[in-house]
């Protein structure tokens, strides 16, 4: 139902901004948003910045404001979850600079509760109970595996099903996986294993895509018929420009890389919102590894994240004019 009305506009492609709030001993508290709208609306203003640059306004599908629950957040998405156990392949992203709350929306803040938990958490526990419930008719089969591309390479490849299906990267480790607890637990052991401290992870993981994908297979056993889908999660690296006067070496490179497979990734849902005949999935690891979930039949939903601090008023408008292009 949610895609129907989608399908007619714009293919299956659909954007949401999500705002978040400011911190706790944040003190300025000085917001770019002047308003949002029911029905996806947003007015950006910055009154020291004269003509159109200073205000702006922009149009998704639909604006989470500041107080907006996890809850609330997925309650939209949920439809779309819920697709991947009739066969859909669907790509949920996270865009926007370092802080704007990526992490926040996909795997929900450092100590989560059930309260607290993010989509990734939420998707896989709807999966799992649903799967449950049509088992008089359906046998599923659910897996998770997670990816890091980090430099246009693959470094973290781990926990996947009994028996995989099309599983796009080799080296990822597999396991069987029957509940959220169970998925909860080897991700956190996924995530010790990295080889990098806390600190660095932080740091680091600004600069990676993680990519969560959950692979599910459906076997009518009465009519010896199966269904396949995926659900990729993707919490992506920091889109804040890089001061190329500024850095050198090893940042300049992951900046180059980061700036690269991100503009790819702009490139492949713009040609999708278009409807174009080409679609230039070859541009990079991150479009090449979702090429099959990009497009088609599939869906794809991004989350524009923002951080509302007058101070980052020029990052977030790069990244709503990211936004709007793909939207
Ligand atoms: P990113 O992954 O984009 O770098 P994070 O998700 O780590 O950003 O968010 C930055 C900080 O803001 C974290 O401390 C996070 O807990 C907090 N935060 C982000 N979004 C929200 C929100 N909607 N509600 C409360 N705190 C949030
Ligand atoms: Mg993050």
């Amino acid at each position: 139902r949610l895609f129907n009305e989608v399908q007619e506009l714009k293919g299956n492609i659909r954007v949401f901004c999500r705002i978040r709030p400011f911190l706790p001993g944040q003190k300025e508290k000085n917001s770019i948003v002047q308003y949002i709208g029911e029905n996806g609306e947003l007015v950006v203003a910055n009154p020291s910045k004269q003509g159109k640059e200073g205000h702006r306004q922009f149009k998704f599908n639909k604006v989470f404001g500041p107080a907006s629950t996890q809850v609330e957040v997925f309650s939209d998405i949920e439809p779309l979850i819920r697709s991947v156990l009739d066969g859909y392949n669907v790509c949920i992203f996270a865009y926007g600079q370092t802080g704007s709350g990526k992490t926040h929306t996909m795997t929900g803040p450092k100590e989560s509760t059930k309260e607290t938990w993010g989509v990734n958490y939420r998707a896989l526990n709807d999966l799992f109970n649903i799967s449950q419930s049509r088992k008089s008719s359906l046998t599923y089969e659910i897996g998770v595996q997670m990816v890091e591309i980090y430099n246009e390479q693959h470094t973290l490849g781990i926990l996947t099903q009994s028996q995989p299906s099309g599983l796009a990267v080799p080296d990822a480790s597999m396991h069987a996986v029957t509940s959220t607890a169970d998925v909860m637990e080897l991700m956190e052991t996924g995530l010790r294993n990295r080889a990098v401290g806390a600190t660095a992870m932080n740091e680091r993981s600004s600069r990676s895509h993680s990519v969560v994908t959950i692979h599910v297979r459906g076997m009518d056993l009465k009519t010896s018929t199966s269904l396949h889908g995926n659900l990729h999660l993707v919490d992506l690296a920091g889109s804040e420009r890089v001061d190329r006067s500024e850095v050198t070496g090893d940042r300049l490179r992951e900046a180059q890389h980061i700036n690269k497979s991100l503009s790819a990734l702009g490139d492949v849902i713009f040609a999708l919102a278009q409807k174009s005949p080409h679609v230039p999935y070859r541009n990079s690891k991150l479009t090449q590894l979702l090429q099959s979930s990009l497009g088609g039949h599939a869906k794809t939903l991004m989350f524009v994240q923002l951080n509302p601090d007058m101070n980052s008023f020029s990052e977030s408008l790069s990244t709503l004019k990211f936004a709007e292009r793909v939207s």
